[in-house]
């Protein structure tokens, strides 16, 4: 009997010959990792990151998550769109949002990795500790942690806001061909 006589799924066949210790999911399952953030704007810090973390995922979900009770100079549906300009030829990174807990949304999509850079002591406190409870409310969720590289360590979305609130031009921060305009409202926040 050839084996294309059996009717079963592949993965199936992987658990018929042998391969009965591997759970079925995890033959197919891909290594989602979600890059929660404000980018408020986006920086060639986030960039950088999400290039060093390609090869140890499958597929990169870059998400804004929406505060309510936070001001953002940038409106939301701004933030996206350069979210999917910076990335739109990489197939394996996605832009998405979401709104309440950054574990539920993890959940929601199959990911069971978070990815957040590190640039200093002050990113390590905070971070920590949003690592651990997302350990625990996210039934094992994995912080993957790169620390910035020195070039771009000094850099943050918070500086690049100041500049443009400020009539500078902030373009040696951000990805190539992204101008930014200063919004007409948020100047005098
Ligand atoms: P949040 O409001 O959640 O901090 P940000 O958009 O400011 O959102 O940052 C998202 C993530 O990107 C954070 O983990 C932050 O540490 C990381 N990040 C931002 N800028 C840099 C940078 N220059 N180098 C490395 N990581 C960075």
């Amino acid at each position: 009997m050839a084996i294309s006589d059996l009717r079963f799924p592949t993965s199936d066949l992987a658990f018929i010959f042998g391969l009965s210790l591997v759970p079925r999911k995890a033959l197919t399952m891909s290594k989602i990792a979600v890059f929660p953030g404000s980018f408020d704007p986006i920086t060639i810090g986030h960039v950088d990151l999400v290039n060093r973390a390609l090869p140890l995922f499958d597929k990169i979900m870059v998400a804004v998550g929406v505060n309510t009770s936070k001001h953002y100079l940038f409106p939301l549906e701004q933030r996206l769109e350069w979210l999917r300009t910076v990335f739109a030829d990489e197939p394996r990174v996605e832009v998405d949002y979401f709104e309440r807990l950054t574990a539920d949304y993890c959940n929601r999509i199959g990911a069971r990795y978070l990815l957040r850079g590190l640039r200093n002591a002050s990113d390590f406190d905070y971070e920590k500790t949003i690592s651990q409870l997302n350990h625990i409310i996210g039934d094992g969720i994995e912080t993957i942690f790169l620390i910035s590289q020195p070039g771009y360590s000094h850099i943050s979305s918070t500086i690049v806001r100041e500049i443009i609130k400020g009539g500078g031009d902030a373009s040696p921060f951000l990805p190539e061909n992204l101008v930014i305009e200063p919004p007409v409202e948020g100047l005098n926040d």
